[in-house]
């Protein structure tokens, strides 16, 4: 579902990611950790089209991101391309970014509405339905200044999957909550890769990588230094980095 190979993103002359390398199979988890300013952002953001890749090849279910290949050569998709891209992949960031003056279910409605061309009964019902998946079928009316972070992450990930993406990036869902409601986020995200959503997670929530990732990889100066299954990297990591991150972590 997701292929990077050798994909590199420089800001300017700062080199961000150096030729990073990884595969994400349809229906598996991929959790992404490494110490701040290794990149881990600017990844997602490419996968995205956030970010447009300055070297390497980025895929996501096959198809090139941002670019087309014919004969050889490589173009740049037309921005309507790149939209249709898009929507098939829902992300979700630290801060949740719901829209103030609309409600929980005004806010899931919105994208299928407006970019699907989704009637409103049809986007009502849907997203009732995925408020009542993400625990919050009686939120449904709150504006989000009335709800608790933990709450307000979960209409994030109800909004998002309203638009039946096939690829759910996460951007450190958890770490801007308060400890107590990290918790049902992190269980809402694990009952979605086990209905067989494929993810990409930056989490440092070990215990959620450890139960949840079909690998980890240890990323660190914009390359990936380590991956595996988690219990390996955990218990075994090879790399002098990696058990330096590690360590400070656990
Ligand atoms: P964190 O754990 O703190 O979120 P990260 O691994 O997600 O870190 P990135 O946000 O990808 O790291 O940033 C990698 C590097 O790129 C950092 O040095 C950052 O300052 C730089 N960077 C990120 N975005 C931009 C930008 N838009 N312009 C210039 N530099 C940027
Ligand atoms: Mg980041």
């Amino acid at each position: 579902m997701v292929l990077a190979d050798q994909v590199c993103k420089n800001y300017g002359a700062l080199k961000v990611l150096k030729g990073v390398s990884l595969e994400v199979q349809r229906g598996k988890v991929l959790c992404l950790i490494g110490p701040s300013g290794s990149g881990k952002s600017t990844f997602l953001r490419c996968i995205n089209h956030l970010e447009r890749v300055d070297a390497g090849r980025l895929y996501v279910d096959g198809e090139l991101v941002g670019y087309s290949e014919r004969g050889g050569r490589i173009f740049e998709l037309h921005p309507r391309q790149a939209a249709r891209q898009r929507r098939d992949i829902g992300m979700v960031f630290q801060h949740f970014n719901l829209f103030p003056h609309r409600t929980a279910l005004e806010n899931v409605i919105e994208a299928p509405m407006l970019v699907r061309g989704m009637r409103k009964k049809d986007a009502l019902e849907k997203g009732a339905a995925l408020l009542a998946q993400v625990g919050l079928a009686a939120k449904a009316d709150a504006y989000p200044a009335q709800l608790s972070g933990g709450q307000q992450q979960r209409v994030a990930i109800a909004r998002a999957l309203a638009m039946e993406p096939k690829l759910m990036l996460f951007d450190e869902p958890t770490s801007a909550l308060d400890p107590e409601l990290v918790g049902d986020v992190l269980e809402v995200m694990k009952n979605l890769a086990s209905e067989g959503m494929t993810m990409v997670v930056v989490t440092h929530e070990m215990g959620f990588a450890r139960e949840v990732a079909d690998t980890l990889v240890f990323m660190d100066g914009g390359v990936v230094v380590e991956s595996g299954p988690p219990h390996d990297l955990l218990e075994n990591p090879r790399h002098e980095r990696t058990q330096a991150f590690l360590s400070k972590l656990l």
